[in-house]
């Protein structure tokens, strides 16, 4: 890990202030949509402009990204604003086409970094082409593997290629979530911990999956100290082919910069750990209600059971070995036993009463 942290080649993100800012739509429509955003970002708040090409659709029969033909789309942007590019690839004929049209940022997305033979295909054709220079962005993975995340910059960094950073774009959350990927903070902590000269740019767009949550999320991420945002940008939002829901106009993009660089000000330095720490405890609390509401809807079906079968709600032996369960399991944890019975004894009393109410 020490060789990791060392080798990474910061020049790219420490030239300019921060945040650095990364906009642009999630994937590239038409030649029109692309100039008419990247006119409308002004290029004196953002550093890259980005626009998906080939876009990794979870399911079929989705727009699967408009191919080469955005390249040249890009290209104009870079030629006419003077910013920088960025794009995701996911092969080695992606990064051909890609570095055929200056793709200065190549982005590695989320369902690729959990493929290891994609990521090493990735960095093989890096190697290949001879682009060990091009500043490559890692998102995180789905699932919240720090691993394989990490395992994929020493790929890249195992071919010569050290302008490296990572995007944290939040993680897969299969229910009862406000956020189309839970950001995970502690997971983003140990990999600074681990790595703590690695580049983070936040993706507050991919984690909150809508427009209102993406200011608060890129507030937090300065908490977290990351050293930029993504955020995607688009002329009609509301008419993208792609992740509608989540896109911002250009303008809309812009007030949010204002407002956060007055975020210092607003926010003395010796406030920023304090803060991170609610955050984290903000998002284990959000968590908790998650699982506890996920409990009580299992309660509700159980009590249909118990009805429809005849059978008495209160099951004293079942009480006795959930309380000696939980508790043993507590006391390995090092919470007091004084907590855990209050809590259980909380929740067994509310699934009961929700277990009677059943008609
Ligand atoms: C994207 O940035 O548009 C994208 C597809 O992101 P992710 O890989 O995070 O899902
Ligand atoms: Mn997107």
């Amino acid at each position: 890990m020490e060789n990791l942290n060392n080798n990474i080649d910061r020049s790219w993100i420490d030239k300019w202030n921060q945040p650095f800012i990364i906009s642009g739509p999630c994937s590239a429509e038409s030649e029109k949509q692309i100039l008419e955003t990247a006119h409308r970002l002004n290029s004196s708040y953002i550093q890259v402009f980005r626009a998906g090409i080939w876009k990794p659709r979870t399911k079929p029969n989705n727009f699967e990204g408009i191919g080469k033909k955005g390249l040249e789309w890009l290209h104009k942007v870079k030629k006419s604003t003077g910013l920088m590019i960025a794009t995701e690839i996911a092969n080695a004929e992606h990064i051909k086409l890609a570095i055929s049209f200056g793709v200065d940022v190549l982005w590695i997305g989320a369902r690729s970094t959990a493929s290891p033979f994609t990521i090493q295909e990735i960095a093989d054709a890096l190697e290949l082409e001879g682009e060990k220079n091009k500043i490559i962005l890692v998102k995180n993975p789905i699932h919240p593997d720090i691993e394989l995340w990490i395992g994929a910059l020493e790929r890249l960094l195992g071919k010569g290629i050290r302008k490296l950073g990572v995007i944290h774009r939040g993680f897969y959350t299969y229910k009862n979530s406000k956020y189309r990927n839970q950001p995970n903070w502690n997971l983003l902590l140990s990999l600074k911990d681990l790595i703590p000269r690695i580049p983070i740019i936040c993706d507050p767009s991919h984690i909150c999956g809508n427009k209102k949550g993406i200011l608060d999320i890129a507030k937090k991420a300065y908490h977290f100290k990351c050293e930029g945002l993504m955020i995607e940008s688009h002329c009609d939002p509301n008419h993208a082919w792609s992740d509608a829901q989540q896109q911002i106009t250009p303008e809309n993009l812009l007030e949010m910069l204002k407002e956060l660089r007055n975020i210092e000000k607003c926010d003395p330095k010796n406030q920023r750990y304090l803060n991170s720490f609610r955050i984290l405890i903000d998002e284990l609390d959000e968590n908790i209600i998650a699982l506890l509401a996920e409990r009580m809807n299992i309660s509700k079906k159980l009590g249909t059971l118990k009805k429809d079968s005849d059978i008495a709600i209160f099951q004293p032996n079942r009480w006795k070995d959930i309380m000696k369960r939980s508790m043993n399991l507590g006391k390995s944890l090092g919470i007091s036993e004084e907590l855990l019975e209050g809590v259980f004894k909380l929740l067994h009393q509310e699934s009961m009463k929700i277990q009677n109410q059943v008609k």
